[in-house]
């Protein structure tokens, strides 16, 4: 493929916008490469949260480039705004310039683009609950993204991923059920037997339900079919969906009615944030979610210099100074200050200071640990609202 950019060329600075080479150019031709302080915000007011991913590629844009790096915790979920609607900085980083600056294309893009998912996934999360949810988006973006992708789904929250090269970078199973051709080429019937035979053991069974004829007839078939079997699919062409809320809860009721109280119903195609709550009122017991999660729009994080050589210099429309964010541990208050410690505003607890180093001094010093993050985004989302 031609169009994927390798880790040498971005390390190359071939992917950096051209304004970076012409800045360093001049830097260099003056002989001037101040120590800064640069720090990464998002300035936006429409978002309801943020979900911070995507530290393994920071960490790895900025190993041996002689700069220090401290990020909120990987998994953070936090406001882009504090107490008092100062911006909150995800990542801060202190060295000189011409060592680190130049990277400041593809730190930004990598950081966007994997915290936009990670937060459009922690997003269905907290609409879904405590039922699977399943990142079935990879087709809808380019290959190359699939662990990208997968990796950011997983810690934002969706339990399982549906790429082999997702999977693998997590540490966890695949996950998936039957495509339309397998039952298009062998049969309903035929391919949810020879389907169960050849799934490994321990494997969900999960039966594609919506090819050819009516779902609930189809999912009593499939339920006989498929002994051990663990939920049908549905994923209706919209075109034929009329109320899918409705198909769902007919599904159900015939199931139960059918002795199938256990055989769960996974709803998938074009699923969208507001579509939740209605499905799973009706009976939907996890969720598929393709496009939305994966194409989910990146966080708009800038890149910023507060500090050059020890005085405080920032441009408009952003706030000067190195600094630090506090997080309260009784009432979950973000506060920016340029203070080492601080006191919650709203009840006058200690508060926790978040940053984390990443990069000491061009070693990296970041541990990836992806389940404890997803946890960690998890255990935060009973803070945060939507609407
Ligand atoms: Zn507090």
């Amino acid at each position: 493929m031609k169009n994927i950019a390798s880790f040498e060329e971005i390390s190359n600075l071939k992917t950096t916008d051209v304004y970076f080479l012409r800045a360093r150019e001049v830097l260099k031709k003056i002989g001037f490469n101040p120590r800064v302080v640069m720090e990464v915000t998002c300035s936006s007011r429409n978002l309801p949260w943020i979900t911070l991913s995507g530290i393994d590629d920071l960490a790895c844009l900025l190993d041996g480039k002689k700069a220090d790096v401290y990020s909120l915790p990987e998994g953070t979920v936090f406001p882009s705004r504090d107490i008092n609607g100062i911006p909150i900085p995800a990542v801060k980083i202190v060295g000189k310039y011409l060592d680190f600056g130049m990277l400041e294309t593809p730190i930004l893009g990598s950081l966007s683009q994997a915290s936009g998912i990670a937060t459009k996934a922690s997003y269905f999360k907290k609409r879904i609950g405590n039922i699977p949810l399943l990142s079935f988006g990879v087709r809808r973006m380019h290959p190359a993204l699939a662990p990208l992708i997968d990796r950011n789904s997983y810690i934002g929250g969706c339990d399982r991923v549906s790429s082999i090269i997702g999977a693998e970078r997590i540490g966890q199973r695949a996950e998936g059920t039957m495509p339309h051709s397998l039952l298009l080429l062998v049969g309903e019937e035929r391919g949810w037997k020879m389907y169960d035979e050849v799934t490994e053991k321990g494997a969900s069974r999960i039966a594609l339900v919506d090819t050819y004829g009516d779902e609930k007839e189809t999912s009593l078939r499939a339920a006989k079919a498929i002994k051990g079997l663990n939920a049908v699919r549905l994923d209706t062409p919209s075109s034929r969906r009329g109320n899918f809320a409705d198909i769902v809860r007919e599904v159900r009721w015939e199931l139960d009615r059918n002795g199938k109280k256990d055989v769960g119903i996974i709803v998938s195609g074009g699923i969208k944030e507001e579509d939740v709550e209605q499905l799973k009122q009706a009976g939907a017991s996890g969720f598929g979610v393709g496009t939305a999660i994966s194409s989910a729009a990146a966080i708009d994080f800038a890149m910023d210099i507060v500090n050059v050589e020890g005085k405080d210099k920032t441009k408009k429309g952003k706030y000067s100074g190195s600094k630090n964010v506090f997080r309260c541990r009784k009432c979950h208050s973000y506060l920016v200050s340029v203070n080492q410690k601080e006191k919650c505003p709203n009840d006058g607890s200690q508060m926790e200071s978040m940053y984390q180093k990443v990069v000491d001094g061009g070693k990296v010093v970041y541990k990836e640990r992806i389940d404890e993050s997803r946890k960690y985004v998890l255990e935060q989302l009973r803070w945060f609202q939507l609407s």
